[in-house]
């Protein structure tokens, strides 16, 4: 099988790549605009492999699009290119309108000319998967509510509207044309290749740095926590087993507070690098509250029983394991992380290279 991955240079998507390169027979064409969260540097592993391919394209550019279909033929499509970031959707959402809305149905009607020409076998066989994330739900308000594939859509953010609306658009493009799609909402990953503007690599490398780690009102908002890896192998279950229209939860039964979260990564560092920046007594000292978000959700967890149930997937880590895995993950991988720190990893000049 041929797999396009779209924004397979950010974080899931990178993981994405290298899971099906590095566990599967399936070959991959990397679909990628290359933004600021666009990374090359995170497929090295990958990227000499002769079932590797990458493409520079903006899925909003409907004449590469047809291009990039034309000449790659692929069997199914992976579709995690999006702005992603919730800060940054607060600041400036018009790129997330543009990117998750209006480049999600360009994506969707370049697929659709692509697959209504393909003979009856391929047509059948073809596969159209978007990947989505549970703050489309908004906020969970009992303690012991979760979200379930039914849960009615309420997001809170530019960033969740956008990809409550991107999800529609998926669904109204099975049900109106036929296309053979499947959604997948998850909870919010972590593990290697984070880019550190959010929470978790953010705060390893600022407690590194003997810097501030600033935690949002009081740090009691709680999150669902996914170890990237169990998240790419859950999404290639579905892609290659899923039943097509249906839609399936991702969570890694890892619900934590924020502050619980940065405590752990504190505790963490305190056992792996004792040694401190100067002035620094214990890691926890620099934790500070800052002024909350706007908007701030402030539970979410899923319910990923029918995932576990209809496919068979779990997760393997627990946050505790895979918490270390990652942090230990950032102190190996300093070459990976201070490029990105100091601007020099712009994965849009290595593309054009
Ligand atoms: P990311 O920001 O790390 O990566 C996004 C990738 O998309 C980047 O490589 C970027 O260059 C590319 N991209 C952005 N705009 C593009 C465009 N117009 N055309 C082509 N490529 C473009 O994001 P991520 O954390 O890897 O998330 C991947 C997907 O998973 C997103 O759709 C996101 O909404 C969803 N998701 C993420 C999380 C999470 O915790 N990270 C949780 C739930 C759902």
């Amino acid at each position: 099988m041929k797999i396009l991955v779209t924004g397979g240079a950010g974080f899931i998507g990178s993981a994405v790549v290298r899971h099906i390169i590095g566990h599967t027979q399936d070959s991959v064409v990397n679909l990628d605009k290359l933004t600021y969260a666009g990374n090359l540097e995170s497929l090295l592993s990958v990227a000499d492999d002769a079932r590797y391919a990458f493409e520079q394209v903006d899925i909003c550019d409907r004449a590469a699009l047809d291009r990039v279909f034309a000449e790659h033929q692929p069997d199914a499509v992976m579709h995690l290119a999006a702005e992603s970031h919730v800060d940054r959707s607060i600041d400036g959402p018009a790129a997330f309108i543009e990117t998750n809305i209006v480049g999600t149905y360009t994506l969707l009607e370049a697929t659709r000319q692509y697959w209504s020409q393909l003979d009856d076998v391929r047509k059948a066989a073809f596969r159209f998967h978007h990947i989505s994330t549970d703050e489309v739900y908004g906020d969970l308000e009992g303690t012991d509510d979760l979200f379930t594939e039914t849960t009615s859509y309420s997001p809170s953010s530019p960033y969740s509207a956008s990809k409550a609306s991107s999800d529609h658009l998926v669904r109204a493009w099975q049900r109106t044309y036929g296309l053979p799609t499947l959604v997948t909402n998850c909870s919010n990953n972590y593990g290697p290749y984070h880019f550190p503007e959010k929470l978790i690599p953010l705060m390893i490398l600022n407690a590194l740095d003997g810097k501030a780690l600033p935690v949002y009102g009081n740090g009691m908002q709680i999150r669902d926590w996914l170890y990237v890896e169990d998240h790419a192998r859950a999404l290639y279950k579905v892609v290659t087993e899923g039943e097509v229209g249906e839609t399936y939860n991702i969570g890694g039964h890892n619900e934590k507070a924020n502050i619980e979260v940065v405590q752990t990564i504190c505790a963490l560092l305190e056992e792996l690098v004792p040694t401190k920046p100067e002035g620094v007594a214990h890691y926890q000292d620099l934790i500070t509250y800052v002024t909350d978000r706007p908007g701030h959700d402030v539970r979410y967890a899923i319910d990923a029983s029918k995932i576990a149930a209809e496919l068979g997937w779990k997760p393997e880590e627990t946050f505790e394991s895979g918490i270390r895995k990652t942090v230990e993950w950032y102190l190996n991988n300093e070459a990976w992380w201070s490029r990105v720190l100091d601007g020099s990893y712009s994965g849009e000049r290595l593309g054009q290279a």
